[in-house]
């Protein structure tokens, strides 16, 4: 069985759910979609679930959502229309989402109605069963998944039914809705081909895979045609955003393979992520940007058991979770998305820090990015030779070089407004 993941672009209108619908009836084997909420038809259209969480907003401070609820009505209500749907069910269920939201339902339940009333409206287009993730996917406190979702879930799927199940979202033990983070329908596609144990996930975009480098930066970047698990986690976390960094735990230990494909392109390989990469190279570069970074020292700062534990407890305090640390003898250099915290917060931060901890210095500043190379056995000394002297050549400062601490991928720190030339330049070195 393949489990199908059809993203807000593949679900943007009508005329996309057709394409959607070519590609399941295309392949027997392609018995389950999981759905985004419809996304964005150009580029000033908003998503389903952005005019969600707008209407939640109004919905908290006391106001009526149904100016903006009215045009989320308006495009399902074309959808339907031009699909052919009898909208009536459609139009009662709008009704009372609207009425659960202006009651202040909160964030979660909003946000998830997209993939619900997507997921319904292709169930009834396909002639699909409709399985609620609400009824079948169990989510911790932590966002992490429930084992029980597995059972309860390979339970519902019968032989010979074909299924569509909304993505983003679930309940937790208590029974209440929550969803994954931004882009969750990813995690969703993954739990359930892990439940079934399919043969493949696809997971279907508007590109036509992972490319090696940002197209919109390097205009003649090729498709990667094959990765393993780790590159592609590690790619995603230093910018490549088309599939879901988290989207691979649930699969990791039964070793599905995920092809990443174009909806607009089907017939297009896209790229394949394996549970190990079949190649030896380099397989992508990619810049993270918006960092921000902290350095402290103090002497014999290491000398005191717990005390990088203790350090980064009280960053979280204040909302400060680093994604990428160097330590030296006396110092540590941590840096974070510079959104985490406004300047007042820092300054707190950095005041807390100097009087609890007794540090000699402290500092943060911003405006940095970090540049990721990924491969697979690849000769990191030579890699990142040669990658430091292409950034040094195209004028570009290193604020940094880590090698080692994965042997999948190279981390190089560069200023942010330089990140889209050091991509440029390492491509052209490198690929
Ligand atoms: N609709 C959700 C979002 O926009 C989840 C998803 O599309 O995967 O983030």
């Amino acid at each position: 069985m393949i489990v199908c993941k059809f993203g807000g672009s593949s679900l943007a209108d009508a005329g996309q759910m057709k394409k959607v619908r070519a590609i399941l009836e295309s392949d027997s084997k392609r018995r389950i979609a999981v759905v985004s909420a419809p996304g964005k038809r150009n580029k000033e259209d908003e998503k389903i679930t952005d005019l969600l969480y707008q209407c939640n907003a109004l919905a908290q401070k006391g106001q009526s959502c149904r100016p903006v609820f009215n045009e989320i009505v308006k495009r399902f209500m074309q959808i339907a229309k031009e699909l052919k749907l009898d909208d009536r069910e459609l139009s009662t269920m709008l009704d009372s989402i609207r009425v659960a939201i202006d009651a202040g339902r909160g964030a979660d339940y909003a946000a998830s109605r997209g993939e619900y009333l997507s997921a319904y409206v292709m169930s009834r287009f396909l002639g699909w069963e409709f399985i609620d993730a609400a009824d079948a996917i169990v989510i911790n406190a932590d966002s992490t998944v429930n084992e029980s979702t597995y059972t309860k879930l390979s339970e519902r799927i019968e032989d010979g039914k074909n299924y569509v199940i909304p993505g983003f979202y679930g309940e937790t033990e208590q029974g209440v809705l929550k969803t994954f983070s931004r882009g969750g329908s990813d995690i969703t596609g993954a739990i359930v081909a892990r439940a079934v144990n399919a043969e493949l996930y696809e997971n279907w975009t508007d590109v036509s895979g992972i490319y090696r480098a940002d197209p919109r930066i390097v205009e003649n970047a090729e498709v990667i045609p094959s990765m393993s698990y780790k590159e592609m986690r590690e790619l995603a976390d230093v910018g490549a955003s088309v599939f879901h960094e988290e989207a691979i735990a649930p699969v990791y230990s039964s070793g599905i393979p995920i092809n990443v494909k174009n909806t607009n392109k089907p017939e297009e390989p896209g790229t394949m992520i394996l549970p190990v990469a079949e190649y030896k190279g380099l397989s992508g570069v990619s810049a993270r940007t918006g960092l921000s970074r902290i350095s402290l020292r103090k002497l014999m700062l290491f000398k005191k058991s717990g005390m990088r534990h203790a350090l980064l407890t009280m960053l979280h305090i204040f909302g400060i979770r680093p994604c990428f640390s160097l330590f030296g003898i006396d110092s540590i250099v941590w840096f974070f998305e510079t959104k985490q915290a406004s300047e007042s917060v820092c300054q707190a931060m950095c005041d807390r820090l100097t009087k609890d901890f007794g540090l000699d210095t402290i500092s943060v500043d911003h405006g940095y990015a970090i540049l990721g190379i990924t491969g697979q056995n690849m000769d990191e000394a030579v890699v990142s030779a040669k990658a430091v002297s292409a950034l040094t050549e195209a004028g570009i400062e290193v604020s940094f070089v880590n090698a080692g601490s994965s042997d999948t991928t190279i981390l190089i720190g560069v200023r942010d407004e330089k990140a889209k030339d050091a991509v440029k330049a390492v491509y052209a070195e490198l690929f």
